[in-house]
């Protein structure tokens, strides 16, 4: 995503390639797809329950849909394994061949990238250009940069000792069992299932409960695109489903996105029937260190990105500005008239920077942390309270002089709430921004390339951004240091995930005959 500012409106795009126009929105589209996906069919669940996604703009309902259970996973789970089997058409298909169903699936997401963008908007409630723009549009570039893995992904001819010839092969895991949030769903179904496809595993995937939709429509394009049945499953459910995917004995890998608490539960019960492989990428309090010799207004700008972006419910967001004291006063002032600039509300408009938190529980999670907040010392300068009175809109927030035992200092808010501390010296600042269980994303906003460098080796986290934030690009690494989790997606590292690396060694005579 490579941030634009136009017209003092923040806009985004990929990365990778020039924006496209953007076409219009469709502000209530049709749910074409809310069953249980396996074997490339539509079932209702076993259990006959169902559950209503809601639509966080209005708080009301948008569709019933089926609830997924333990006795649904491990039908999926059957046939996935099945699909896995040695020999099977999935197992059997050239490299190529699977690089060029992620193509096709990448073209069918882009012919349907409106509908697709206005059904994130309506079930997630985040601005359709964001939608678009980021969550879609990325969802095609990663699904093409793992197309284009599928058929080189070497191992090695190794020179051992010996009369021996040795070489190693990368082969798939096995069955992959996947649980996605619902801050970014279809971008997050794809970064899940692009680099398990590549590489020939099959998959067990459970959207968040809060936003399904987007991942049900995926499952058709899937069989549309021609993948095999059973290779890619979908059990939307919650409560229990979760929980069975990681207690399936036959589920040989776990992907999960989404807060500490349940990725340590999950890494705990990883082992306990079989030895599952893992990967987690968790959550954040990430630093965001302004040094006084910046642009001030660039500094702002980014800063206001880093934390507002995605209602602020990103894992990465900049939860922690620290600013050097000799541009403090000056850049709490700017930072607060920017706040106020945010234009909160319906996330169908085009202008909208800001829509609804995902849930009312999220939504009250945040107001009192902010309470708490303030109780704690911390300078409340601008919001603090619902926006409105339908759906679950908080105002953009800012709270200044935060002291680094404040429970905000330390909790992961995930919403629209910025706060701001002042740093003196260099090596203060170091020790301050690593003074968290997390590390996953950290940023530096200065023109001083010897600065840069020294907090760059000192902080601990897997993204160090320079004088930017939130750029997440297909080809480039993500992930955590300490409890932010482990393993890493995107780019060439996202493949190791899914790889296991088998050696075969063979003798070779050392006569001619
Ligand atoms: P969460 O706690 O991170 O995860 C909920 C997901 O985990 C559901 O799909 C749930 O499935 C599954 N789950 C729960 N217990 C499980 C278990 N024991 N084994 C396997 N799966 C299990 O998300 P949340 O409750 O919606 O959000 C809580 C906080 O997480 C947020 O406030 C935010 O701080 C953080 N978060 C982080 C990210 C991120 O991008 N890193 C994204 C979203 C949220 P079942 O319902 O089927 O159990
Ligand atoms: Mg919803």
């Amino acid at each position: 995503m490579l941030r634009l500012i136009r017209n003092g409106v923040t806009k985004f795009q990929r990365c990778s390639y020039s924006a496209q126009a953007l076409p219009a929105p469709q502000e209530s589209p049709n749910v074409l797809y809310s069953g249980v996906f396996i074997n490339n069919e539509w079932q209702k669940s076993k259990s006959g329950e169902t559950f209503q996604t809601i639509n966080p703009t209005t708080g009301r309902p948008i569709t019933e849909v089926q609830r997924g259970g333990k006795a649904d996973v491990d039908l999926a789970v059957e046939a996935a394994s099945e699909a896995f089997r040695f020999g099977s058409p999935w197992r059997t298909m050239d490299a190529s061949q699977r690089g060029r169903l992620l193509y096709k699936l990448a073209d069918l997401v882009e012919r349907d990238a409106s509908y697709i963008a206005s059904l994130e908007s309506l079930d997630n409630g985040k601005p359709y250009s964001n939608s678009y723009n980021v969550d879609v549009l990325g969802s095609v570039s990663v699904l093409r940069y793992y197309a284009g893995w599928a058929d080189k992904i070497h191992g090695k001819t190794i020179p051992m000792d010996g009369n021996f010839f040795a070489y190693t092969r990368l082969e798939p895991v096995g069955v992959c069992g996947q649980i996605i949030p619902w801050n970014f769903p279809v971008l997050m179904f794809v970064w899940k299932i692009a680099p398990a496809l590549c590489t020939g595993n099959t998959i067990v995937i459970k959207p968040a409960e809060q936003t399904p939709l987007t991942a049900l429509y995926m499952a058709e394009l899937i069989k549309e695109a021609g993948f095999p049945a059973g290779v890619v499953n979908v059990v939307p459910g919650f409560g229990d489903a979760g929980a069975a995917i990681v207690d399936n004995p036959k589920v040989d890998k776990i992907a999960f996105t989404g807060s500490t608490e349940v990725g340590k539960l999950i890494q705990n019960n990883s082992g306990k029937f079989n030895l599952k492989r893992t990967t987690l990428e968790l959550g954040g309090k990430s630093p965001n260190i302004i040094l006084a010799d910046a642009d001030i207004q660039h500094a702002v700008e980014t800063a206001h990105f880093g934390i507002f972006f995605n209602q602020g419910q990103v894992c990465c967001a900049g939860s922690r500005t620290f600013v050097e004291d000799k541009i403090y006063d000056e850049f709490v002032e700017r930072s607060v008239e920017r706040a106020k600039k945010r234009v909160v509300g319906n996330p169908f408009s085009l202008n909208t920077e800001q829509g609804p938190q995902i849930d009312e529980e999220q939504m009250n999670k945040i107001l009192s942390l902010v309470k708490e907040g303030a109780r704690q010392g911390a300078k409340l300068v601008h919001g603090g309270e619902r926006h409105g009175d339908e759906g679950y809109f908080v105002q953009p927030t800012v709270l200044v002089d935060v002291e680094d035992n404040n429970i905000i200092a330390k909790e992961e808010i995930f919403g629209p709430v910025q706060q701001i501390f002042k740093f003196k010296h260099l090596d203060e600042i170091i020790a301050r921004a690593n003074d968290t269980n997390y590390g996953l994303a950290s940023a530096i906003i200065s023109k001083d390339i010897d600065k840069i460098n020294y907090l760059t080796q000192g902080i601990r986290a897997g993204t160090v951004w320079v004088n930017c934030y939130n750029v997440i690009c297909t080809q480039v690494p993500f992930g955590g240091f300490k409890d932010s989790g482990f393993g890493r997606e995107l780019g060439e590292n996202g493949l190791q995930q899914y790889s296991e690396v088998k050696s075969v060694i063979m003798a070779v005579p050392n006569k001619s005959s």
